[in-house]
């Protein structure tokens, strides 16, 4: 006998690399290239540092409150957390509770078999078609709960609200997490679901849209009781998830509409400018409503293209997974990224 046999053994997930070195282009967490709000900078110089000694409100009441105003939501039905992986794995632990497996796509968003594991929640994953395309249908048998991302990553193929709806009406006895952290770049949200269907939450992030994935703020929408569930949880484990500066920086965020506007409608010009100039490379990709590309190249294979990426210091994603080992997640950055690396890949691949 030894203490290891006592030790809650997990493998974990593995985040995008985040290098020091400050030359590089760095495409490979879908993070947003533009600054955050000028607001946010604004109030960074008003913050006081002496009220750092004082815990945060527990409750965040100052973001909760601007994120019920900005989405016509009532404050008990917002849920933040320390980004939205916080939130999410909060909802594992709360929401998937059942000795029934709960069900994801197979190519997915890889932090979801993590905390299964870790919660030890059974679960089935379920492959994608060709096209990467998630056939609601395969959701309609007994099952301890969904949860799938809109738009789907690393894919970025978005699914119209209707479809959203019918995985939701089928599974009435569960509940249905929508992980929208893309949902920003051109995908209708699911937000209005909360008041037809109590078993639905609706989960949002900072991290992409809103340019602060340095902060970790993340939040969700689903009924009062539902939320309630995850607030008892959250104040069994740790009370003071969120930090002063994230509530407050997170508040004058959300506060610059324009500016949010503006910089998702930049991200979307230059994605679809992207799009064009990878097909002319002999990129072929899933039609992306996201922050990012999924492509592959019809000749050149994968990881050549990411290591020869890599050592001209763009970075970008690339697993060594089945199925999806031909494939580069290609975050948006600006224009000038990005016509740096399309510079590099005509070079390269003529
Ligand atoms: C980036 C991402 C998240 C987590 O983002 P946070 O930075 O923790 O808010 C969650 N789900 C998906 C699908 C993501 O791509």
């Amino acid at each position: 006998m030894s203490w290891e046999d006592n030790v809650r053994k997990v493998v974990p997930y593995v985040p995008g690399e985040q290098p020091t070195n400050k030359n590089i282009i760095k495409l490979n967490t879908n993070e947003c290239p533009y600054p955050p709000a000028p607001k946010v900078r604004e109030l960074i110089n008003d913050m006081k540092y002496e009220d750092f000694r004082l815990y945060p409100d527990p409750e965040a009441k100052s973001l909760v409150n601007v994120l019920s105003g900005y989405y016509g939501v009532p404050s008990d039905q917002v849920f933040v957390g320390v980004g939205s992986d916080d939130v999410i794995s909060m909802a594992f632990l709360t929401l998937f509770n059942s000795d029934k497996p709960i069900l994801f796509p197979d190519i997915t968003y890889s932090f979801y078999d993590v905390w299964a594991d870790l919660y030890r929640i059974p679960y089935k994953q379920i492959p994608v078609d060709d096209e990467f395309k998630i056939h609601k249908e395969d959701y309609y048998g007994e099952n301890g709960g969904i949860i799938f991302p809109n738009p789907n990553a690393p894919t970025g193929v978005l699914e119209d609200l209707d479809f959203v709806e019918d995985i939701i009406k089928h599974n009435q006895d569960v509940v249905v997490i929508v992980d929208e952290a893309y949902i920003d770049f051109g995908g209708k949200s699911a937000l209005p679901l909360i008041d037809k269907y109590d078993n639905v939450l609706v989960v949002q992030t900072f991290s992409k849209s809103r340019a602060m994935a340095g902060m970790r703020i993340g939040y969700a929408f689903g009924s009062k009781k539902l939320i309630k569930y995850l607030q008892d949880a959250k104040f069994s484990f740790n009370s003071y998830t969120m930090n002063r500066p994230s509530l407050a920086l997170g508040t004058a965020a959300v506060e610059d509409d324009k500016y949010f506007k503006d910089t998702c409608g930049k991200i979307i010009a230059t994605r679809e400018r992207v799009k064009k100039e990878l097909t002319e490379l002999g990129f072929e990709f899933p039609d992306s409503k996201s922050n990012f590309i999924f492509a592959k190249h019809k000749e050149k294979s994968g990881q050549e293209i990411f290591d020869a990426l890599k050592s001209n210091n763009i970075f970008v994603r690339h697993w060594n997974s089945p199925r999806i080992a031909e494939y580069l997640r290609i975050s948006i950055g600006t224009d000038a990224e990005m016509d740096a690396m399309l510079e590099f890949l005509r070079g390269y691949l003529k």
